[in-house]
Order: C-alpha cells, then structure tokens, then sequence
C-alpha cells in the first residue's frame, strides 16, 4: 500500500531483486568505486585467506566486495563496488 509520502516498503522490491541476484555473477560487470575501472566479475582477484572471500579491484587493489558466512547468516559487503551492471538475457 501507497504511503502519503510516495513510496511502498521494500517488499516490493523482491520480484526486481530476485531476478538479479539469480544472475550468472561472474557475466555481472562491476565499477570500482575507488579508481573508476570497470570490469566483469570473474576478470577481479579473489582472496581466500580473509574470514570468507574478499574480491579486489585488477586494476588499483581495493576491496570491491566481501562475503563471510557466518552461523548467524551471510554477510555480504558491496561498499567498494559504485554500481553493478547486470546483462540482459539475450546479450
Ligand atoms: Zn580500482
């Protein structure tokens, strides 16, 4: 339902979000927020040694995203990524 503000809550937000998040992730392109670069996924360095993976930027270093399990849930940390681009299907 419609607020008088504008807006609905989040719930309608899960069709969109899970289409995707049920993406191949490593086709999914993704932008540095630190130094600008732009690449897909499976072109990053992924480092094991960390509490979970973290997955770092080829081009500068920095940290693009971290994913840790946990007991309690997983826990995933996408603060060095400025945007995700998704391809279509057919692309
Ligand atoms: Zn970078």
């Amino acid at each position: 339902m419609e607020t008088d503000y504008g807006y609905v809550d989040g719930n309608a937000a899960a069709g969109p979000l899970q289409e995707i998040l049920a993406v191949e992730p490593t086709t999914v392109r993704g932008q540095c927020s630190h130094c600008g670069n732009t690449a897909m996924l499976a072109d990053t360095r992924v480092y094991f040694r960390a509490p979970g993976l973290v997955m770092r930027c080829r081009s500068c270093g920095s940290e693009l995203l971290s994913l840790v399990a946990t007991a309690q849930g997983t826990w995933l940390d996408v603060s060095g990524l400025s945007c995700l681009s998704i391809p279509a299907d057919d692309a």
